[in-house]
């Protein structure tokens, strides 16, 4: 192995839950309540909106404060929840708190991984991930950042994968990827040959087939043993012939 890739949101930042599931858990914490329907449409239409307004400078905390603030505008005018108080500062502590103890779990994983493989980000971002990762100090872990939003190039278009392994000077048969979304992690990471570990924990949508995935996980912590075991194995393989 020479390089692995990892997804963003999702994987390193909620450890396998989609940040739909992420803020409806918010919501119950919080006391928000609108049904699962009428949240769906409001978190619809916030990613609509941070995909169209997020600034190139914009880092996580102002996106995730864009996007609660999103949702409560379509929420309120779409007379479906609207006291005078809303405890906005309060949910954005929260999450900021979340994820900050995730990343750091994140980051224990990445440190293992670092001083053997060169690592690289690929994911559909809004042209600010390099921002949102500089804040959360994990940006030094990386030797390529894909933002979908910068190259034209959404997941699942193999293209994006093809483009950071190019920068990482790594073939694909020598790379892993490892992401939450089976459409858009696994499938095109490994139609190109990569090898691919499934985060799959809570996901958007279920998947009739996964065999696309040669590993499934549930934390992110599994990773690296994966990882050195494959290793371990192909050595073996190698003495023996
Ligand atoms: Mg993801």
């Amino acid at each position: 192995m020479e390089a692995i890739l990892f997804d963003f949101g999702g994987t390193l930042d909620t450890n396998g839950i989609h940040w739909s599931e992420k803020f409806w858990d918010l919501y119950e914490l919080f006391g928000i309540t609108v049904s699962k329907c009428q949240y769906e449409e409001a978190y619809r239409y916030s990613e609509k909106l941070i995909a169209e307004r997020t600034k190139p400078g914009d880092d996580m905390w102002t996106m995730i404060s864009n996007q609660i603030q999103f949702q409560f505008n379509y929420l309120r005018d779409s007379d479906y929840y609207k006291p005078n108080d809303l405890p906005v500062k309060d949910m954005i502590s929260y999450c900021r708190w979340d994820i900050l103890k995730q990343i750091n779990r994140s980051k224990r994983v990445l440190q293992l991984l670092k001083s053997d493989y060169r690592l690289g980000l690929v994911s559909n971002f809004t042209g600010n991930l390099k921002a949102v990762v500089e804040c959360l100090s994990i940006d030094e872990y990386f030797d390529v950042i894909a933002d979908s939003h910068i190259l034209n190039i959404p997941k699942p278009d193999p293209r994006i994968f093809m483009y950071a392994l190019k920068k990482l000077k790594a073939a694909p048969e020598n790379v892993f990827m490892i992401g939450d979304s089976y459409d858009r992690d696994i499938q095109p990471a490994k139609s190109i040959g990569c090898s691919t570990i499934w985060l799959d924990v809570k996901s958007w949508k279920t998947n009739e087939s996964t065999t696309s995935a040669d590993f499934i996980i549930r934390d992110l912590k599994e990773v690296p043993g994966i990882i050195f075991n494959k290793e371990k194995k192909h050595e073996q393989n190698t003495h023996v012939t």
